[in-house]
């Protein structure tokens, strides 16, 4: 069975269609600057990358060629041949807690949350409404960011602000990444050959969360209402007392929603180191000594370290702590950096194990306490696997 993974932006597309049977990705590719000048896509394949620059007007036109291009690229003989197709999206508020298929109402719920995700519900909507036009008849799956923490309990969930907003609003922590973060709790249960374990998962690239999950499910995570909060991130601020914001809107002259966008865009190692938001810039910085990446690279590591720490005691230990996504997967100094604090707990990495980039590795000593281990994230196949599930319930 031929399952397709989308990822639908306000201006992109990004898509993969996988052979369920062997969980190959049998084409992948985006689709960019949609409804803007200079519109483009880029499909790859095999050993074949195409990137061509095309008229599209709208995520419609991106859904016809991608089309089109299956059949011309003979990836497919029919269109028949796409069982299913799954949706990534954003934000299913509190409402949503798993994956479903696509309905009227699903879709303009999607809609209605779009106060909650502004830059990303609409989009999705976009991507849902373009496949519905060109493929009426193949069954459609939605996955949502959000769902997989909707298992934490009101304490970990609730702000501690007047509790009319909470009803009123729906102002309350959501947590994000759970497609992923709920992934690697699949993928580590499945290769220790248990369900019952207590895993703290740090899903470390541009954007960061750090979720803690027994049973397979989600305790806490620290995301909050909005993907802002938590560790320190590359252009996001993590953790911030809220007050600082009136505070710079006088000083600076500059609006609530200007400086929520410095929060979001212009703060974590980028705010502190200054130049970048890559954290291989940020390591190179560190190798030559310089002290503004030096002081980002510990502030990470403490913020990182803040929360495994709180996720240790709210689980009472745990049985595997993993690193995933682009920081997790590769950046040996980074993970030592982290685990090296972890050791009054007992927990400690095995130095040359740790020397690994992208590959399901054990990296702690013998004599750690909790394993710790590199696990590659796949929200693509989580999404996939999803749509596959619901499509033959
Ligand atoms: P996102 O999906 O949130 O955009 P990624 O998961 O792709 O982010 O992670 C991007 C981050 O991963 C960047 O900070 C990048 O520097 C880092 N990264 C990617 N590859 C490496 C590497 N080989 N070594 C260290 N960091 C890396």
């Amino acid at each position: 069975m031929k399952i397709m993974s989308i990822n639908a932006g306000s201006s992109s597309l990004k898509f993969s269609l996988f052979e369920m049977n062997t969980k190959e990705v049998l084409v992948s590719g985006l689709f960019e600057r949609i409804g803007i000048e200079g519109s483009m896509y880029t499909i790859k394949y095999q050993e074949f990358k195409i990137k061509e620059e095309a008229e599209l007007k709208d995520h419609a036109d991106a859904v016809r060629i991608l089309l089109e291009k299956l059949i011309e690229l003979k990836i497919i003989d029919s269109l028949e041949e796409i069982d299913g197709i799954g949706h990534r999206i954003v934000h299913g508020g509190s409402e949503y807690t798993e994956s479903v298929m696509v309905t009227n109402k699903v879709a303009d719920d999607i809609l209605k949350l779009s106060d909650l995700a502004p830059l990303h519900n609409p989009a999705h909507y976009l991507g849902i409404k373009a496949f519905q036009e060109v493929l009426p008849k193949t069954p459609m799956v939605v996955v949502f960011d959000t769902a997989f923490h909707q298992t934490m309990e009101k304490e970990n969930y609730l702000y501690a602000l007047p509790y009319e907003w909470y009803e009123k609003y729906a102002v309350r922590k959501y947590g994000f990444h759970g497609t992923s973060h709920r992934y690697i709790a699949k993928k580590i249960s499945e290769e220790l050959g248990r369900d019952d374990l207590k895993i703290i998962s740090c899903h470390l690239g541009n954007g960061g969360s750090v979720t803690a999950i027994k049973d397979g499910k989600c305790v806490n995570t620290s995301m909050g209402f909005t993907p802002l909060a938590g560790i320190m991130m590359g252009t996001r601020a993590g953790d911030v007392d809220c007050s600082v914001i009136p505070y710079v809107m006088e000083k600076e002259g500059k609006s609530a929603g200007e400086i929520l966008s410095d929060f979001n865009k212009k703060s974590g190692f980028l705010g502190i180191s200054q130049f970048s938001s890559d954290s291989r810039d940020i390591e190179d910085g560190c190798k030559e000594g310089k002290e503004n990446c030096l002081l980002a690279q510990e502030m990470f590591t403490r913020s990182v370290v803040k929360y495994i720490a709180q996720y240790y005691v709210e689980l009472g230990g745990a049985d595997v702590i993993c690193f995933t996504a682009g920081i997790g997967e590769n950046s040996v100094d980074a993970r030592r950096d982290i685990v090296e604090r972890l050791g009054v707990l007992g927990i400690k990495l095995d130095l040359e194990a740790n020397n690994v980039r992208g590959k399901l590795s054990k990296i702690s000593a013998k004599e750690s306490s909790s394993l710790v281990y590199v696990v590659p994230t796949n929200e693509e196949l989580m999404i996939a696997l999803d749509t596959l599930d619901i499509v033959n319930r």
